[in-house]
Formats: C-alpha cells, sequence, structure tokens
C-alpha cells in the first residue's frame, strides 16, 4: 500500500507516530513562511505541516502543490499547540509534520471547486467524478451502500435468497414503454429491459424458493417527469404462502432495521394502515404526507345548501364542497384571503369559501348565505374553535379533493408545519381499486395486470370491474410512494380474464404471456411481494430532494449524460450488423 494509515482515523493519541498518508489536497495555507494543506481521502482530512527547519526540500515540493494534487506524505503525528486546536474538525488536535512528500497526480484548474455546493447541477453532472468527491455525496453513496448491506444482512437472517433475473428478457409492453435491445443474431427481433423483474420473481416462487430479493435495476422508457430516471433500483421482494399482513410486516421489519443500522432512528411500527378510499377523503392523494393534520372535511350536505345563486348552480351540477380548517391568530386581513385564494387557484380551485371563526361569532363575505344553524353545524362538523379559518372550495367529485389535497400540502408549506429535521412517517395505503380508466377512457390495471382482486369481488370482474378492490399496498412515507405491492393471482384461468379485461386479445395473450400462463397450471403457490425505491428511500434516509442526488451515475430529466454523453449515435456498421435503418425525424436534419 501507499499508505498505512487513514487521513480521517488519526487522533490525538497518535503522536510522536510515523504515519505515511495518501489523498488529495483540498486547501492550502501559508501562514508565517510555513506551508499547510488539508489533505483529503475518504475517511476525512487531516492537516499537513511542511516546516523548512523539517525539510527544505520537501518544503520546495511543496510549493508546486496546487489544488485536488494526488500526493503522499510520509511525516510524524504531532499535537497542536492549543491555539491553533479546531474543535469542530475529527483530527483538529493533531498535524502531520512533512518529512517526505511525493506527487503521485497532478490536477488541472477545476470546473468548480470540490467544496463548493452551489456549482450548477450541470457543472456537477458533467464533472461527475469531481462531484462525487464532495463531502454530501460521498456521505450519501456511502449510506446508500450501508443501506443496501443492511438490506442484505436483515433479509438473509429472515430466510430470503437473492436471486438475479435476466436484463435481457421479453418485451411485455403495458404500463411505461419498453427499452428495446436488437438481436445481431436474430434480425429483426428485440429484447427489452426489464421494467421490473414481476414474472420471474413469480415464476421463483413456482420454482419453489418461497422467499426472493434482489437489487434489480429497471428501466422504464417514460416521457421524464420530475425525479425519475430512465433507470432505477428497487428492492424486489416476493414470498410465498402469506397475505397482506405478512408481506406488510416483512417490510415494517425490514425498514426498522436499516434505518437503524444507518441512521440510528428508531421508527414507529406498526406503521399506520388506511385505505386507498380513505386516504383520498382525507388528503385527497394517495400519497398522503402525514407529517402535519390539515385533513379534508366533506361539508358538501351544510355547504350546497346555501342561499347564492353560484352555490345553487354548483348544487344542480352535482358539485362536492371540501373544507379544511387551520387556526389564525387574529382576524385574517384581506390580503391574506386573497392570498390563500390565489394559492388554492394554483391548486386547481375555482374559489375559496372563507370562513373565520372570531369570538363574536362566525365571519366571512358569504356568510349572509347560510343560516345561523347552518354556520353552526358548519363550525361542528369541521371541529372549529375560535380564531381557526375555514376554507372550502367546491367542484366535481372526486376530482375537488385531489384539487385539495394539494392545497392542504402548499398550505402545510406555507405554515412551515413540515418538520425538516428529519421525522419518517410511514404509512401503508391499502384496498386500491384493481382498475382505473386510462385518458381514453380504457380500463387498465391501477397497479399491474398480476395483482389478484379480493376474493369476494371476483365475480364482479366482468359486470362491474371498477369497484373492483385489489389486494394491493403501497408503502408511503412524507407524502412519497416509496414501495408498490401486491397479493399477485395464481390462478391461470383468472389470470387470463385479467389480461383480456385491459383489453389484450387472445393473440397477444398467448404471444406475449403464454409461457407465463402455462407456469401458473404447474403447482404454483399462493404469493404475494412488493418493490420499493430504493433511490428514493435512500434519497429521504439521506434528507435529499432529488433522487440525482443519491445515485452516482445519474442521468439528466431530458435522459441524458452530461458526462459520457449518451445516448449516441452509432456507426452505420453497427447498424448493418443488426439490420437496422435509422429514420430521423426531418426536423432533426
Ligand atoms: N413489480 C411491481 C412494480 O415494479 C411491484 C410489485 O408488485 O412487486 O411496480
Amino acid at each position: 500500500m501507499l499508505r498505512d494509515e487513514a487521513c480521517g482515523n488519526i487522533t490525538s493519541d497518535d503522536a510522536g507516530r510515523e504515519v505515511t498518508l495518501a489523498g488529495w489536497v483540498r486547501r492550502i495555507r501559508n501562514l508565517g513562511g510555513i506551508n499547510f494543506i488539508d489533505l483529503w481521502d475518504r475517511t476525512g482530512t487531516v492537516q499537513i505541516k511542511f516546516d523548512p527547519e523539517v525539510s527544505a526540500e520537501v518544503v520546495k515540493t511543496a510549493e508546486k502543490l496546487h489544488i485536488e494534487y494526488v500526493i503522499q506524505v510520509k511525516g510524524r503525528v504531532q499535537k497542536r499547540p492549543k491555539e491553533a486546536i479546531n474543535p469542530k474538525v475529527k483530527t483538529g488536535e493533531i498535524e502531520v509534520s512533512a518529512e517526505e512528500l511525493r506527487i503521485l497526480a497532478e490536477c488541472k484548474p477545476l470546473p468548480f471547486m470540490i467544496e463548493d455546493e452551489d456549482a450548477t447541477e450541470e457543472m456537477r453532472l458533467k464533472y461527475r467524478y469531481l462531484d462525487l468527491r464532495r463531502p454530501t455525496m460521498q456521505r450519501n453513496i456511502i449510506l446508500r451502500h450501508r443501506a443496501i448491506k443492511a438490506i442484505r444482512d436483515y433479509l438473509d437472517e429472515v430466510g430470503f435468497v437473492e436471486v438475479e433475473t435476466p436484463i435481457l428478457m421479453k418485451s411485455t409492453p403495458e404500463g411505461a414503454r419498453d427499452y428495446l435491445v436488437p438481436s445481431r443474431i436474430h434480425k429483426g427481433k428485440f429484447y427489452a429491459l426489464p421494467q421490473s423483474p414481476q414474472m420471474y420473481k413469480q415464476l421463483l416462487m413456482i420454482a419453489g424458493y418461497e422467499r426472493y430479493f434482489q437489487i434489480a435495476r429497471c428501466f422504464r422508457d417514460e416521457d421524464l417527469r420530475a425525479d425519475r430516471q430512465p433507470e432505477f433500483t428497487q428492492l424486489d421482494i416476493e414470498m410465498s404462502f402469506v397475505n397482506e399482513r405478512d408481506i406488510m410486516t416483512l417490510s415494517e421489519g425490514l425498514m426498522g432495521y436499516v434505518f437503524e443500522d444507518t441512521l440510528d432512528i428508531k421508527l414507529n411500527i406498526p406503521f399506520e394502515r388506511i385505505t386507498y378510499n380513505e386516504a383520498i377523503a382525507r388528503y385527497g392523494t394517495d400519497k398522503p404526507d402525514m407529517r402535519y393534520g390539515l385533513e379534508l372535511i366533506d361539508v358538501t350536505d351544510i355547504i350546497a345548501n346555501g342561499s347564492a345563486d353560484f352555490i345553487r348552480k354548483m348544487k344542480d351540477e352535482g358539485a362536492g364542497f371540501i373544507a379544511i380548517t387551520h387556526h389564525r391568530d387574529k382576524n385574517p386581513s384581506r390580503k391574506e384571503l386573497d392570498e390563500y385564494e390565489r394559492t388554492a387557484k394554483d391548486c386547481g380551485a375555482g374559489g375559496l369559501m372563507q370562513f373565520y371563526i372570531s369570538p363574536e361569532g362566525v365571519k366571512g363575505a358569504l356568510t349572509r348565505f347560510y343560516t345561523d344553524e347552518q354556520l353552526k353545524q358548519l363550525v361542528e362538523k369541521t371541529g372549529s374553535n375560535d380564531g381557526d379559518l375555514i376554507q372550502i372550495a367546491g367542484g366535481e367529485m372526486p376530482k375537488i379533493l385531489e384539487v385539495m389535497g394539494k392545497y392542504r400540502s402548499k398550505l402545510a408549506q406555507k405554515m412551515c408545519l413540515v418538520d425538516k429535521s428529519c421525522e419518517f412517517k410511514f404509512v401503508w395505503i391499502t384496498d386500491f381499486p384493481l382498475f382505473e380508466l386510462d385518458e381514453e377512457g380504457n380500463i387498465t390495471s391501477t397497479h399491474h395486470p398480476f395483482t389478484s382482486p379480493v376474493e369476494e369481488h371476483i365475480e364482479m370482474l366482468e359486470t362491474e370491474p371498477l369497484s373492483v378492490v385489489a389486494r394491493s399496498y403501497d408503502l408511503v412515507c412524507n407524502g412519497y410512494e416509496l414501495g408498490t405491492g401486491s397479493i399477485r393471482i395464481s390462478d391461470s384461468d383468472l389470470q387470463r380474464g385479467i389480461l383480456k379485461l385491459v383489453g389484450l386479445s387472445d393473440e397477444q395473450i398467448e404471444d406475449r404471456f403464454g409461457f407465463f400462463l402455462k407456469a401458473l397450471d404447474y403447482g404454483c403457490p399462493p404469493h404475494g411481494g412488493i418493490a420499493l425505491g430504493l433511490d428514493r428511500i435512500i434519497m429521504l434516509m439521506a434528507g435529499e430532494e432529488s433522487i440525482r442526488d443519491v445515485i452516482a451515475f445519474p442521468k439528466t430529466l431530458r435522459a441524458v449524460s452530461l458526462m459520457s454523453d449518451e445516448p449516441s449515435e452509432v456507426d452505420e456498421e453497427q447498424l448493418k450488423e443488426l439490420g437496422l435503418i435509422v429514420m430521423r425525424d426531418e426536423d432533426e436534419e
């Protein structure tokens, strides 16, 4: 080894010891003719002193040093004089007096300073290897490593087997678009990169592995929305002979272990469980942030009976009215009320009806459209007290719930209700509808077509498919969906029926899923599983706001790498081998 000690591990106990260190020059200072540098390696930094009284030759070499040069230093650990002690740094009580110095590599002037937290993301992604040297990125990537290790340790302990599934698989488009890989040997045929190992993990249950997991890379060719990546990592889990509760309990134990092992944080287990319908009614979303209250309250039965023309009209159109209530210390000013209304409109509301509860009674521009009795009911139903402001928006159900859900989170931000000090509020959302309508009004699976309906709804599949409840569950934390899973269909006839219901022809079913349906007929145990979004979990653990900050080499929102410049064109020769001709968009030429 070119070194026998790590920079960050030296303490005052080492005083007097001879050490050989290697690392990067992070900072350079000259104090009264003596040069000091901070030498950095992954473990931390240590101060190196180049003293002409120790070695004039070393000082001469040290004068050639620039930021981020890679050097090897041999020297003696010394306690710093009292006035030079830096209690903020782990190695702040000591320094190493250099006796030998070798420059191992030079470094060009940097595009941004390593410790500059304000470098633009474009520069950071272009010079990712420099960005990854930054303390926060080092912390994030190492946290990721430790979390993955904790996952493996825990799952191994409780009897899981890690199995790798193919990266080149069959294209079975549903949900997102597949990334396709052309076959050279079978011209005109394609592999697809997995959107998730869904069918493989189920096949592993049929194969008798009982408890499978994989840190699985998944690929989805989506139009990238905020904070998505074309490739991302899932912790993929599948278990045999289980029901929903078993998978949820296993996941809770796992998350509890990982958070405690890597962050020393004890989670509140079991996590709260609410149904999809309840989540929508109380929070207007299936990914509620449970760190604050501000629950939605349906006040249609009171508010729709107001005497104003616009309310009557809305009532005739079947509108619902949803309230949110929060405390104000004093009578809100006109300006404040207008601001609230603007925020609500930004969230999609047509307007905001506002009632303030003062000791003299309910105040507000719209009180004249309601009787005292109705206002009393409103106060009671919303559980409001003196000093509370009741805000109500009306509109088509369930859309207006979604609007008020958005308003709820905006309001929480505005009121600084979100405790950023790393509180993790997990919640399970259960009993999703099995199907939903896509933009064209066709039936699609809410999760994926392998999700089992609840037993007692199977007979409603043909008649009332949109009312069928799925045996599925999502794990949500602080407003982020962290994972999704379900008990699977293990009967080939039912599976075929569901694939038909989502619009596949017999031929398509046979072609895409024939092998899988066949496998279901060879002794398929009841089974279910979950996939947890690892990037997002690490992002939350690291207190970051973008998954790009916890992925070593991410792509941009436009799915390109700014560092290595993919996707890129390929040689004609390569295309020819694959039997491909590229059609270019006219406007590209
Ligand atoms: N494979 C599913 C997904 O990626 C998750 C699951 O049901 O296990 O969304």
